[in-house]
C-alpha cells in the first residue's frame, strides 16, 4: 500500500480475498505502512491482513513462506495478531538484502494488465507520468543526502543508501523490456545520485538501447551542461527535484544542501539540454515570512521567464512524525496541537507557530500564479498580483537569488 489513496482499496481487496479463499494470507507492507503504520496497535486490522510488515518487503516476505512452513522460527520486521494482542516480530539477525542483489523485478504481467493512459492534469510533468506505462525501477535504496529537515530521514527508506551498479541496473532495464515489449522506465528513487545517472546513459548509449526515462534528483552542482546533454542522449525526457522553500535562508535552515544558484544553474543545464525540469516548491516552512515567500515566487517566475523550469507544484509544509524538524519542534517554536498516539496512523503532526499567521492563505496565491507560468502567462507581471490581499515587494535579495556570479573580465 503505498500510499493513504490505497488504503481503502487495499482493505476492500483483503476482505474479498478473506471471504473468498479464507486460507490464503494476506500482508500489508509498503510506503503508507512505513511512514503511517510504524505503531500499528488495532487488531481490527488482523481481520483484512494476517500480516503487516515494514520497510523492505522481501526479507519479511521470504520468513512468512518459511515460519510457515516450519523451517525458521522467527519473523522480520513483522506484525501480526496473537490472542487478540497485536504484537511486533523481528529477528535483528536476519540477513540484509543488498540492492544490487536484487533479482531483476518481474514485469511481465504489466503487458496484458490493461493499464488506461490518464490525463490527470494540464501540468506537463503531471500528464507525462500519468499518460503512458512507466516501469518502475530504483537505482538506489535510499538517498545519498538523507538529510533534509522536512523529510522522513529516520526511515530505513530514505536513512540507508545503498546503491546499485550502472551494469545491474541495465540488466534490470533489458529483462523489463523483453517481458513487456516496453522501454519507458521511471527511477523512482526519491534522489538519483548524478555519478551514478552519469554511468547509466554512459551504458544506455554504449549498448544501444533505444529507451525513455525520466527520475527525481536533486538540483546539484554536479548536474552539468555535459552531464545533461548525455543523459539527454541516452534517452531522459524529464527530471523532477526539489526547490522547496526556493529561498536561501530556508534552503540552509532546512539543510537542504543547495543553494537557489545551484539549483538555478542545474536547471538552465537540464532544460538547454532538452530535459523538461519540474520542481517541487513548499510554502509555509516554519519562521518563513510573507516577504520571502514573495521572494521564492518572484525566483520562481524568473525561472520559468528563462526558460530554466518548466512546471512546478507548491506543497505546504507538513511535519512528520520521522523528520528532523519534529526533533527540532522546539528550537523552530512550534507548538504541536495534537500529540495523541492511537492506534491506526500516525504521520503528519499538526502545529502552528505562535505569532505568525497561518501560511494556508499564501497557496491559493501561489498555486495560481505557478498554474499560469506554466502556460506562459504573466511572466512579466509583477508577482503580488496573483494574491487577493496585499504582499510585500520583491525584495532586492531576491533579485539576486540565482544568478550567477559575475565573471571578472
Ligand atoms: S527530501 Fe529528497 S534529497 Fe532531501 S533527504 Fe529527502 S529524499 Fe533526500
Amino acid at each position: 500500500m503505498p500510499f493513504p489513496g490505497a488504503l481503502y482499496g487495499a482493505f476492500r481487496i483483503a476482505r474479498r480475498i478473506k471471504a473468498l479463499a479464507p486460507a490464503v494470507a494476506t500482508v500489508l507492507g509498503g510506503g503508507y505502512v512505513n511512514t503511517e503504520l510504524r505503531a500499528l496497535a488495532d487488531p481490527r486490522v488482523f481481520g483484512f491482513f494476517d500480516y503487516v510488515t515494514y520497510d523492505d518487503g522481501e526479507i519479511p516476505l521470504l520468513r512468512i513462506v518459511e515460519v510457515s512452513a516450519g523451517a525458521v522460527p522467527a519473523y522480520v520486521r513483522t506484525r501480526l495478531r496473537r490472542q487478540g494482542k497485536v504484537v511486533f516480530c523481528d529477528d535483528p539477525s536476519a540477513p540484509a538484502l543488498r540492492h544490487r542483489d536484487r533479482p531483476a523485478p518481474d514485469f511481465s504481467p504489466v503487458a496484458r494488465a490493461g493499464y488506461l493512459a490518464m490525463a490527470e492534469s494540464p501540468n506537463p510533468m503531471h500528464r507525462l507520468w500519468s499518460e503512458r506505462p512507466w516501469l518502475k525501477l530504483a537505482l538506489a535504496h535510499g538517498c545519498y543526502w538523507h538529510r533534509c529537515a522536512f523529510c522522513d530521514t529516520s526511515l530505513d527508506t530514505i536513512r540507508r543508501y545503498d546503491p546499485a551498479d550502472a551494469e545491474t541496473v541495465v540488466a534490470w532495464m533489458e529483462r523489463a523490456m523483453a517481458d513487456t515489449g516496453l522501454a519507458g522506465f521511471h527511477f523512482v528513487d526519491e534522489a538519483a545520485p548524478p555519478a551514478l545517472l552519469g554511468n547509466l546513459s554512459r551504458l544506455l548509449i554504449k549498448r544501444g538501447l533505444r529507451v525513455e526515462w525520466w527520475a527525481n534528483i536533486r538540483f546539484e552542482k554536479q548536474l552539468t551542461r555535459e552531464l545533461a546533454r548525455l543523459m539527454r542522449r541516452s534517452g531522459c525526457l524529464a527530471l523532477t527535484g526539489g526547490l522547496e522553500c526556493a529561498h536561501d535562508r530556508l534552503l540552509a535552515l532546512m539543510d537542504k544542501g543547495l543553494t537557489t544558484r545551484q539549483a538555478a544553474a542545474a536547471m538552465r543545464a537540464l532544460a538547454g539540454a532538452g530535459i523538461l525540469v519540474h520542481a517541487y516548491l513548499m510554502y509555509g516552512y516554519p519562521t518563513q515570512t510573507p516577504q520571502e515567500t514573495i521572494d521564492a515566487l518572484d525566483f520562481v517566475r524568473r525561472l520559468f521567464a528563462r526558460g530554466c523550469l518548466h512546471s512546478a507544484y507548491w506543497h505546504r509544509f507538513a511535519l512528520t512524525l520521522h523528520s528532523p524538524a519534529f526533533q527540532r519542534r522546539d528550537k523552530l517554536h512550534l507548538r504541536i496541537l495534537d500529540s495523541r498516539e492511537g492506534a491506526f496512523a500516525r504521520n503528519e503532526i499538526p502545529f502552528d507557530e505562535p505569532g505568525r499567521p497561518d501560511p494556508g492563505r499564501f497557496g491559493e496565491g501561489l498555486r495560481r500564479a505557478v498554474y499560469n507560468f506554466m502556460h506562459g502567462v504573466g511572466l512579466e507581471s509583477d508577482v503580488r498580483t496573483w494574491f487577493d490581499f496585499p504582499m510585500p515587494r520583491p525584495s532586492r535579495e531576491a533579485l539576486r537569488a540565482g544568478r550567477q556570479p559575475r565573471r571578472s573580465r
